[in-house]
């Protein structure tokens, strides 16, 4: 697309606005704007120690808001991960267990239509919705972002996409004749296929500041969800030229890949600057999960990656910012969860969530203030459906139950957070009453609604890039 970026932030936001600023701090309806990035490393922003790669503008919102150093998703890929986030609720309590196939004409492969989402939630108090990026949902059409509460989306449906404009070349994901085909659809502007010209990422992020500009008087939801750096690893020359330093090729280029959303990020919060609304729009930032094993990226000192129950899978870079509300510049340690999005905005904004689907996260707010003590949460929770392992983090005590491998781990992490003594033989009684803890909430989950991925197999002459 060709963005009004095109011209600088400020002379775009004077030819769109009035520049009135909103005030809305009676009326508890602030902005708000996730940020999201996909398979991104713990290790692997600045503001957690990251000295390879900078990324000014990512750190931003931790310096000017709350670092919490124990955020957690609720599921180490990424689909499942991005149930529970937008639904505020852990998903497998709506059988959204696995990745789901990505098969168009599967109408079970997706997040369920009587869950309600972000978007959904806050249309009810007025709120302008948008969606950029990666949706990875359901790619049916009736799960999609504009069907799901989204005014306005731009992006694709699909888990993962190529970021090189000639390289899209299917028109929509039903024409797809190849497995893999799906990372090469056109990109979607609400149902319409449009051409692009520009590196994926920079694309996501001159379409997220065009519709900060054209929303800021409304107040508005955006959710930025960039597919960088996910695989395949491709990045413009302008970024991987940022890195001489990097020797390795596959780092070189997931860098190359994290400085264009660093580029992106720092967009957005010029625009929100310019627009005179960093005191009226919380921003978030975070990873769907841990750094992959096969993208170059770093979750040290924490163990594994992406795929796995350990902290490397599960426990992400997180951070909050809103501006004159809450503390700048500090650490929140109690553990949290990418469900307390939510459960912060529903509180915020005062609107009634059905009884019968209560949320899992918790309003943050209180916490990061002082005005409540202790953990927003007794205990999390996580379960891989297939692999059966299931996890219970209660204080500083990791419990997990390795069902098919018939074997049981206890880790206090305040001391051992690379989670290598396993204490759960010589504590056999915390071992069974965190047992006990996690049985009764596995108890509460749904089996797996539908077909994992990779079972789509669309007819064609299969693989060809
Ligand atoms: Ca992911």
């Amino acid at each position: 697309m060709k963005s009004i970026l095109s011209i600088p932030i400020a002379l775009a936001i004077l030819l769109a606005t009035s520049c009135a600023p909103r005030s809305d701090s009676e009326n508890q309806t602030p902005n708000i704007v996730i940020i999201l990035t996909d398979d991104q490393g713990y290790a692997d922003v600045g503001f957690n120690g990251c000295e390879d790669i900078p990324t000014p503008n990512i750190d931003r919102i931790a310096n000017e808001g709350v670092r919490f150093t124990n955020g957690y998703v609720t599921y180490p890929v990424c689909s499942p991960s991005r149930a529970g986030m937008i639904t505020g609720r852990y998903q497998g309590r709506f059988g959204y267990r696995r990745n789901p196939t990505l098969n168009p004409f599967d109408d079970k492969a997706g997040l369920p239509l009587e869950e309600e989402n972000m978007a959904e939630i806050l249309k009810k108090v007025g709120y302008h919705t948008g969606y950029v990026g990666k949706w990875h949902l359901g790619t049916h059409p009736q799960f999609r972002p504009n069907v799901r509460g989204f005014d306005e989306f731009y992006g694709f449906v699909a888990g993962g996409h190529r970021y090189f404009p000639e390289d899209l070349t299917y028109q929509t994901i039903e024409d797809v004749d190849r497995k893999g085909g799906w990372y090469n659809t056109k990109i979607l502007r609400n149902e319409r296929r449009v051409e692009t010209d520009e590196y994926l990422t920079d694309e996501f992020s001159h379409e997220a500041v065009d519709f900060i500009v054209k929303n800021h008087k409304s107040p508005f939801f955006l959710f930025l969800s960039y597919n960088a750096p996910h695989t395949p690893m491709q990045a413009t020359q302008t970024y991987l030229d940022r890195f001489p330093h990097i020797d390795d090729k596959l780092r070189k280029t997931y860098a190359a890949m994290v400085s264009a959303v660093d580029d992106g990020v720092g967009r957005v919060l010029e625009t929100l600057d310019a627009l005179n609304l960093e005191d009226d729009t919380l921003v978030f930032f975070l990873s769907d999960n841990g750094g992959a094993s096969n993208n170059g990226s770093n979750n040290a000192p924490l163990r594994a990656s992406k795929g796995t129950i350990y902290e490397g899978g599960m426990r992400v870079p997180f951070a909050f910012r809103w501006t004159g509300s809450i503390p700048a510049g500090i650490d929140f340690d109690e553990p949290v969860s990418s469900m307390d999005m939510l459960g912060t905005i529903v509180e915020l904004t005062g609107v009634e969530i059905a009884p019968e689907r209560p949320l899992d996260g918790v309003d943050l707010i209180p916490y990061i203030t002082g005005e409540k003590q202790g953990p927003p949460h007794d205990a999390l929770f996580w379960q891989m459906f297939d692999k059966d392992h299931a996890v219970v983090r209660h204080g500083n005590d990791k419990y997990i139950d390795l069902n098919k491998e018939d074997r049981v781990e206890l880790y206090e992490l305040s001391q051992d957070i690379a989670e290598e003594s396993n204490h759960a033989e010589s504590q056999p009684e915390k071992a069974k009453e965190l047992q006990e803890a996690l049985d009764a909430w596995t108890s509460q989950l749904e089996p797996a609604r539908f077909d994992p991925l990779g079972t789509w197999n669309p007819p064609g002459p299969g693989p060809s890039k």
